[in-house]
C-alpha cells in the first residue's frame, strides 16, 4: 500500500474531544449543557444499536440525554405530538429521529415539524435549502464528516476537482454541496453516468457513496488522489465499502478505510451539530 491512511477513529475521538472542551466552555459562560433528545420508533435492532452509540457518545461529551421511546404501532399524530413537545422544550437542543421509522408513519411529515435550530441531522428541507443557498445552517452529519475529515488531513479543497459518486438526499448531494461551499469544482455522478471510471479519474478528491460493493477500482483514481469511502457493506469477511481497498491504496495518495473511516465522523458530527445548536439556542455565538 502507497497511500496514506486517513484514520476515522483517531479523527471523530479528536472532534468529540473539541465537543467537550466546547460543553465545557458554554457551561462555564453561564449557559447550560446541550439537551440531545434521540427518538426511537419501535424494535428494529440496527437502529436500537445506532440509537444507543449516540447516546453513549452525547453523554460522554457532557451532553444531556433525552431519549425518547415510541412504541413501533403508534399512531402518526402521538409521534408527532411527541415531536412538537420536543420542539417547544427548551431543556431539548437537538432532536434526531432514527431512521427509518415504521412503514405505518410518515417519516417525512415527523421529520417536517422539526425546527430547523434544532434539527442535529440536517435533513429537514429547511436545512438543506439553507446549504444549498450557502447560507448558515445545521449540516448532514455524514458529508459534514467527511469534510472535517479532508481538513484535518490537510487535503486542499479550493480549486480542487471533486468528483461525488451518488446523489442521495443523505450523502450525494449535501456531499457536492458541501464541497462547492469550499471551492472545489464539483461533479456528481449517479447510476446513469456514462463510463464512471472516466468520470472518477478527474478527481483530486474522490468521495464515493453509492452503496455498491468494490464499486471504484484502480482504473477509476487518479494517482495521488484522495479517495473517501462512504460505502458500508456487512459480507462475510467483516464489512467492506464502495472502493476496492487494496487495490485503490496502490493508487491514491490518501484513502480512508472502512471499518475506521467516515463510519465514526457520523456521530462526532451529531455532537458537533448539537452543541452549536445548544450554542445559538442559547445566544451565546455560534
Ligand atoms: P442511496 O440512497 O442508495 O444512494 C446511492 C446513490 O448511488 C444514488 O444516487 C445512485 O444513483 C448512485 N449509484 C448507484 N449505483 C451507481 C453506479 N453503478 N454508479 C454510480 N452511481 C451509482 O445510498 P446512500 O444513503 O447515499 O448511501 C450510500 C452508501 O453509504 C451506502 O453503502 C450506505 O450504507 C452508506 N452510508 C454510510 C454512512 C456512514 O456513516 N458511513 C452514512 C450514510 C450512508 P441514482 O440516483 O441514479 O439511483
Amino acid at each position: 500500500m502507497t497511500a496514506q491512511l486517513i484514520d476515522g477513529t483517531a479523527t471523530a475521538r479528536a472532534v468529540r474531544e473539541d465537543v467537550a472542551r466546547g460543553v465545557a466552555e458554554l457551561v462555564a459562560a453561564g449557559g447550560t449543557a446541550p439537551g440531545l433528545a434521540t427518538v426511537l420508533i419501535g424494535e428494529d435492532p440496527a437502529s436500537e444499536v445506532y440509537v444507543r452509540n449516540k447516546r453513549r457518545a452525547c453523554v460522554a461529551a457532557g451532553m444531556v440525554d433525552l431519549h425518547r421511546h415510541l412504541p413501533g404501532d403508534v399512531d402518526q399524530d402521538t409521534a408527532a405530538a411527541l415531536i412538537d413537545s420536543l420542539a417547544a422544550d427548551p431543556a431539548v437542543s437537538g432532536i434526531l429521529l432514527q431512521l427509518p421509522t415504521p412503514a405505518s408513519l410518515d417519516s417525512e411529515a415527523l421529520l417536517a415539524r422539526i425546527p430547523a435550530a434544532k434539527d442535529v441531522d440536517g435533513l429537514t428541507t429547511t436545512n438543506a435549502g439553507l446549504l444549498a443557498q450557502g447560507r448558515p445552517g445545521l449540516r448532514p452529519c455524514t458529508p459534514a464528516g467527511v469534510v472535517e475529515l479532508l481538513d484535518r488531513h490537510d487535503v486542499p479543497l479550493a480549486g480542487a476537482e471533486a468528483v461525488v459518486v451518488g446523489r442521495s438526499v443523505l450523502v450525494g448531494k449535501p456531499m457536492a454541496q458541501l464541497l462547492l461551499a469550499r471551492n472545489a469544482t464539483v461533479t456528481i455522478s449517479h447510476s446513469r453516468t456514462r463510463d464512471l471510471a472516466e468520470v472518477c479519474r478527474r478527481a483530486d478528491v474522490l468521495v464515493v457513496a453509492a452503496g455498491i460493493p468494490g464499486l471504484v477500482g484502480a482504473d477509476a483514481v487518479k494517482p495521488g488522489a484522495t479517495v473517501i469511502d462512504v460505502g458500508i457493506h456487512r459480507g462475510e469477511h467483516g464489512l467492506h465499502g464502495d472502493v476496492d481497498f487494496d487495490a485503490v491504496a496502490q493508487v491514491a495518495g490518501k484513502i480512508t478505510p472502512v471499518p475506521g473511516g467516515v463510519g465514526p465522523m457520523t456521530i462526532a458530527m451529531l455532537l458537533t451539530n448539537t452543541l452549536t445548536a445548544a450554542t445559538v439556542q442559547q445566544g451565546l455565538g455560534g
